[in-house]
């Protein structure tokens, strides 16, 4: 690793009432991938922004390629060699690939480019950097958000970025696309250019990271070699409390016949193939699979959203007909979304009505209302028994925190009293703490008799809640592994072993 060519030294940030960095420092080296960690709000955007010019620290000092400053404006960040991809990329959608690469160098020249083929020859050679093609005369808004970042890192790497700085960078890609980043990334590094990699996916900081900073309400509370630094590790410097996976227990399930639900070559035509499994009561079962495995069709499948065009589905070894989540609800099948906020829940709605509002139109079909004194005491139930934090159920949801968002969606299925629970990403976008609160959440529930599929891709996830976990790819599923065989690193292997085989780049 190369010499020291970023430091900061005792930041501190207000804002108002709010310490955003207590005492912070951090320094980087050439070539070094430094890993920024820290649950949301714990100061990683503040210390980026101190960095790159746009807030002026209180205290401390900072030196970048050994000069000092006690702040930096933008434009001395920039002239240091600090390049921030900011993560809407900062892109003209309306523009060709060539042209945004080539748009700070025209700026900079202080010419007009109008020739084609200089653009071209421009974008070219930012592209070349990171041993990346792309099409020069596609309009941007047209890409992907992977190829979009590419753009991003092209240009900062033109405009003589030194130190490239990502925040959150893989939250919209998709599995290939990380793994594409990160090639980017060690390409980067192999050309003595250090990174400043933002993020909360401990799984992703794992590969990636020389060195790990983590910071936990504004103050710096880990910073070392990541060789070697385990999640568990890391958890617990994030959160303040260890996440013991060994003291996890999981629901007894008993082979009982018939099964709770029987999939029998099941097909949805583009979705998935010949498709066939057993869940039992107590059972979590998982599928996963990449972005396009046909892992998400066949949840929407089995809730009738997307209805199988052949096979069969059985309940306690009945065949049922599920053509409508009608259907599926009336068989006991609960499904919560990945998308919490537009498929889940009414936001301004008060805790409460949210909770009751399934238990509601099943009173509607049968003894009409349900009395506003029955509504409050049942949601109160829910509030208490799944932990939600809320000084009252008559508050909107859009007042709580995602992860307790999350346990108004499942609350309001469990009021409902389902025998099978589809859960779809049910950790997406929470944080580490609550996260690890909705996985226990998930094991009693199962010990309670139900039995849940749940749909992730979150490795961590599937190891800690699953009895067993079903890989799909292209539509079928290709693998199946059991609690207690697996690691999580061989899981991962198995999950992009079929990515990299198809992977073009
Ligand atoms: P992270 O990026 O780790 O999620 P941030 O750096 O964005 O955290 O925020 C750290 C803390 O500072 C949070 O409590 C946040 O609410 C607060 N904060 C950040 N920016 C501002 C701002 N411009 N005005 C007021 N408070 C802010
Ligand atoms: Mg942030």
């Amino acid at each position: 690793m190369g010499e020291e060519i970023l430091r900061v030294e005792h930041i501190s940030k207000r804002f108002g009432g709010v310490v955003a960095l207590d005492d912070v420092s951090l320094s980087i080296r050439k070539g070094e991938t430094c890993c920024l960690v820290g649950e949301n709000g714990s100061g990683k955007s503040t210390l980026i922004k101190i960095i790159s010019g746009v807030y002026i620290p209180d205290e401390g000092d900072i030196y970048v390629n050994s000069h000092h400053y006690k702040k930096l404006t933008p434009i001395e960040s920039i002239h240091e060699g600090i390049q921030v991809i900011y993560q809407d990329f900062s892109l003209f959608p309306n523009l060709t690939v060539a042209e945004n690469i080539a748009i700070n160098e025209q700026v900079a020249s202080g010419k007009q480019l109008v020739n084609w083929k200089e653009i071209q020859d421009i974008a070219r050679e930012g592209l070349a950097k990171i041993n990346i093609s792309l099409p020069l005369d596609a309009i941007v808004e047209t890409l992907s958000t992977a190829d979009r970042q590419l753009i991003a890192i092209a240009k900062a790497l033109l405009a003589k970025g030194r130190i490239i700085i990502m925040d959150e960078p893989t939250t919209a890609l998709t599995q290939k696309e990380i793994k594409a980043l990160f090639k980017v990334i060690n390409e980067l590094k192999s050309q003595g250019i250090s990174i400043l990699f933002v993020s909360h996916k401990l799984s992703e900081v794992t590969e990636i990271a020389d060195r790990t900073v983590i910071l936990r309400n504004g103050k710096k509370v880990m910073d070392q070699d990541a060789k070697g630094l385990e999640i568990r590790t890391m958890e617990y410097y994030m959160t303040g409390r260890e996440i013991d996976t060994s003291a996890i227990t999981f629901a007894e399930v008993t082979p009982v016949t018939p099964p709770l639900l029987r999939v029998e070559n099941l097909n949805l035509s583009h979705g998935f193939f010949n498709v066939s499994f057993e869940l039992r009561q107590n059972e979590v079962l998982g599928i996963t699979g990449l972005l396009g495995s046909g892992r998400t069709e066949l949840a929407l499948s089995l809730f009738g959203m997307l209805p199988a065009d052949s096979g069969n589905i059985y309940i306690k070894g009945n065949r049922v007909e599920i053509k409508s989540p009608t259907d599926a609800v009336r068989h006991g099948i609960g499904y919560v979304p990945d998308d919490r906020i537009t498929q889940g829940l009414f936001l301004d709605q008060s805790i409460s009505n949210n909770i009751v509002v399934r238990v509601i139109e099943g009173f509607k079909t049968k003894a009409g209302l349900l009395d506003n004194r029955t509504k409050s005491e049942q949601a109160s139930q829910w509030i208490r028994q799944l932990e939600i934090k809320t000084p009252s159920g008559e508050l909107p949801v859009k007042s709580l925190s995602g992860g307790n968002q999350q346990r108004v969606v499942l609350a309001k299925w469990l009021a409902s009293n389902p025998k099978i629970l589809i859960l779809n990403g049910p950790t997406v976008g929470v944080d580490v703490g609550s996260k690890a609160e909705i996985h226990e959440l998930i094991r009693t529930l199962a010990k309670q008799g139900i039995g849940i599929l749940l749909i992730s891709d979150d490795i961590p996830e599937l190891i800690q809640t699953c009895h067993r976990i079903l890989l799909m790819r292209a539509g079928k599923i290709v693998g199946e592994f059991h609690q207690g065989e697996i690691t999580e690193q061989q899981l991962y292997s198995e999950l992009i072993a079929g990515a990299l085989a198809e992977s073009s780049r």
